[in-house]
């Protein structure tokens, strides 16, 4: 059986054991197009080996954000060129051995020399030999979080955003962790001919789920402004879900926020 399921003609998508992160593949002429390939060391050796089987060369990678578990890889993928926003591998540079120090701690023995090797890539779309692969780079979670939209088949690769199993969770350490996030699902939600979302974290949904997902983001971001504990379904989740909202509610708790 194939860790790769299909959510359209053309794009699989494998779902790691580690918080449900997603990898998603989009076939191309001459092999794949492989985004945030992960996480655990077992998942990459089999996603390679599920490539190799379907005939399928990463051609081409991109990373959506600079967090540990969406910069990983292995040699066996390859020396396809990785890809992420320019404000992203300035992040992965500076951080790179605390990003292997928290990749050590949660699913270790990665090669970490692997780890953040980032070209940055300032346009509107992937170059590759395969569908067109528009790029929505925001700020929103993370500095230079670059979302992949593929016209051809309407799925958006929303990176850690509009998760069924995640609350929106805000770059306390950037300059406008509200404004940016908020930019950013502005920018998700004005993308047109989206029919399938794959999440960072958590299940692909078809459109009406893409909407009640930018709902629910933007409902939760409404309460978070106000500074006050509110429930959001998401909350159930593991336990550091939990702490994370909390420490959010009282960064946005705290007077003169
Ligand atoms: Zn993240």
């Amino acid at each position: 059986m194939r860790q790769l399921s299909e959510v359209a003609p053309g794009v699989l998508i494998a779902t790691s054991s580690f918080e449900l992160t997603t990898t998603t593949v989009v076939v191309g002429s001459d092999g794949c197009l492989l985004i945030d390939p992960g996480v655990t060391l077992a998942e990459l050796a089999r996603l390679a080996a599920d490539l190799r089987e379907l005939g399928l060369r990463p051609t081409a990678a991109w990373s959506t954000h600079p967090h540990w578990d969406h910069v990983l890889w292995s040699r066996e993928l390859g020396g396809a060129p990785r890809y992420a926003a320019p404000a992203a591998v300035a992040v992965t540079k500076t951080e790179q051995a605390e990003l292997a120090r928290e990749a050590q701690r949660s699913v270790p023995g990665h090669d970490f020399s692997l780890l953040g090797r980032l070209t940055p890539l300032d346009a509107g779309a992937i170059p590759w030999n395969g569908p067109e692969a528009r790029l929505i780079v925001h700020d929103g979670h993370a500095p230079g979080h670059g979302a992949v939209f593929l016209p051809g088949t309407g799925v958006l690769v929303a990176g850690d955003m509009c998760s069924d199993v995640e609350i929106p969770l805000l770059d306390l350490a950037g300059p406008d962790p509200l404004g940016g996030y908020r930019a950013g699902l502005e920018r998700l939600a004005a993308v047109p001919g989206v029919r399938h979302v794959v999440p960072g974290h958590g299940h692909a949904g078809n459109a009406d789920e893409f909407r009640s997902r930018l709902s629910a983001d933007a409902a939760y971001l409404d309460g978070l402004a106000l500074g006050k504990p509110f429930a959001d379904p998401r909350l159930t989740g593991p336990g550091w879900l939990r702490d994370t909202h909390d420490e959010q509610l009282r960064y946005f708790g705290r007077p003169g926020s």
